[in-house]
């Protein structure tokens, strides 16, 4: 069992509200796909996805065995999955996962094992590059992906759907506009040779945020669920879902001229007084945040940490702040925190919160 004192709490109440605001700002009919990739953005996949199961319309993963995991612990929801691997197929089709097809090799593999399997009308989802790059079917192909489609009955296109590369930026506004009508007329050219109309949907949550013209039949939310939005007016509307805690596990009173952690990094100038707490990089906090570019809140206050971030501790400073051992520490509350630690260790909201290990305990609170 892990009991360590480390705990990431996910606040249900502020993902239903985040889910709300959203679904708020679509058209009633618009479905929401919940990207629970990555252990949903870090946080507990199994639990967020139970939680937002009768609230969403489906699922997507980035890998096969994340989907697996859902469907163990008793996902019944569509789940797309957006990057498998030609080796995963059948862990794929005996957890009822749905896949996206973004090149030749995996779409030749998928329809050989459901002509092998005898599948019938197995869904899946075509994914076209309009421009990010990175995985996706090429339009000049839509002739050819559709000949082989449409000689198998064993499968039937569930969706098709691209990626936006820079849906927050506004500089990219033009690029923008021009993917999303590039994968209009994709669309338009699919449909032309189908006798049935797959879903669309081009979307995440800047998408939305700044294109909710393009939101079609679907909208695939990820970031925004977890409370950050495209930027702090949009994010100031959001919960966060993320709260990082944890316990003072040691007080130290330090001496002028004493020093504190691996390599003496923290000299202290005056006597100070230290917290010990047991979290540290091997729990996702960078080595960055240390010496002083990060802090913790103890008593709705300030602790710096100090000297260098070790593998399972910090050492905040606490001169100032009436605490005792035992106490609560938040190493983050609210998106100002998170948002705090990205800005100081060079990165994003996404990868915070992706980088908290797996050895902290996580707990669903509502
Ligand atoms: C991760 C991902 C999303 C979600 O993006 P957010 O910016 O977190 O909303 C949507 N679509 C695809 C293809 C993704 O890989």
């Amino acid at each position: 069992m892990n009991n360590h004192v480390s705990v990431l709490e996910i606040n249900g109440k502020a993902l239903e509200h985040n889910l709300n605001y959203f679904k708020e700002r679509l058209e009633s009919n618009t479905k929401i796909l919940a990207v629970v990739k990555a252990f949903g953005y870090g946080s507990d996949g199994l639990q967020v996805a139970s939680f937002l199961q009768d609230k969403v319309d489906y699922f997507a993963v980035a890998y096969t065995h994340e989907g697996e995991a859902l469907r163990n612990a008793g996902i019944e929801m569509p789940i797309l999955v957006l990057h498998p691997q030609i080796q995963n197929i059948d862990q794929l089709v005996k957890n009822r996962l749905e896949p996206s097809i973004y090149n030749f090799k995996v779409l030749a593999a998928f329809l050989d094992y459901a002509d092998e399997n005898l599948l019938m009308n197995y869904p899946i989802h075509l994914k076209f590059n309009t421009g990010l790059n990175r995985l996706g079917l090429w339009h000049n192909d839509i002739p050819l992906i559709l000949s082989k489609i449409h000689e198998s009955k064993h499968v039937k296109i569930q969706s098709i759907f691209s990626h936006l590369a820079a849906s927050e930026d506004h500089d990219e506004k033009d690029f923008t506009i021009n993917q999303i009508n590039n994968f209009a007329y994709i669309v338009k050219q699919i449909y032309e040779h189908l006798d049935y109309e797959p879903m669309i949907h081009i979307l995440n949550t800047s998408g939305v945020v700044n294109y909710p013209q393009a939101q079609f039949d679907m909208v695939r939310i990820g970031i925004g669920l977890y409370g950050f939005g495209n930027d702090e007016k949009e994010t100031s509307q959001l919960k966060n879902t993320h709260v990082l805690k944890s316990i003072i596990s040691q007080i130290h009173m330090i001496e002028p001229g004493e020093t504190v952690g691996y390599n003496r990094a923290f000299v202290s100038k005056g006597f100070s007084k230290t917290a010990t707490i047991p979290i540290g990089h091997a729990d996702g906090i960078s080595r960055k945040l240390g010496n002083e570019n990060g802090y913790v809140i103890i008593n709705n206050q300030k602790a710096s940490i100090i000297g260098n971030v070790c593998m399972d501790m910090i050492m905040i400073d606490i001169t100032k702040i009436d605490c005792k051992e035992g106490d609560e520490v938040y190493i983050f509350k609210t998106q100002e925190d998170i948002l705090h630690m990205a800005e100081k260790t060079e990165t994003i909201s996404y990868e915070i919160l992706t980088a908290i290990s797996q050895r902290i305990k996580r707990v669903l609170t509502s």
